[in-house]
């Protein structure tokens, strides 16, 4: 049986085999859509954008400055922007944030 209306977001195909679940740490349950040409699984979730590079980039950049502090007394002066505060910055999702972040440190060891 096809599955209707649903395409592959990497060639646009249509020929598309559910293949079981994927558990969200959210204790959601999303359904995993596997390509038959390009072999690529994925899930349907249209709310959810691709982050670009340039998003990618402003998040380290954010990670990496420092917070303008609001009084002389706030912190001992420095603080950065936690991923919640990057996260509703650049309309991404935290644990995306904290995602892009683990891999900018890993790339750099
Ligand atoms: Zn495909």
């Amino acid at each position: 049986m096809a599955t209707k209306s649903i395409e592959c977001p990497k060639c646009s195909n249509f020929h598309i085999q559910r293949r079981g679940y994927r558990k969200l740490k959210n204790k959601i349950k999303k359904q995993v859509y596997c390509c038959f040409d390009c072999k690529c699984s994925f899930t349907k979730n249209p709310a959810r954008k691709n982050v670009t590079d340039e998003i990618r980039q402003k998040i380290i950049t954010l990670f990496h400055t420092y917070k303008p502090t609001i009084n002389k007394y706030d912190g001992m002066g420095k603080s950065t922007y936690s991923t919640r505060e990057i996260a509703r910055m650049t309309g991404v999702s935290s644990s995306a944030v904290a995602q892009i972040i683990q891999k900018n440190y890993e790339s750099k060891i």
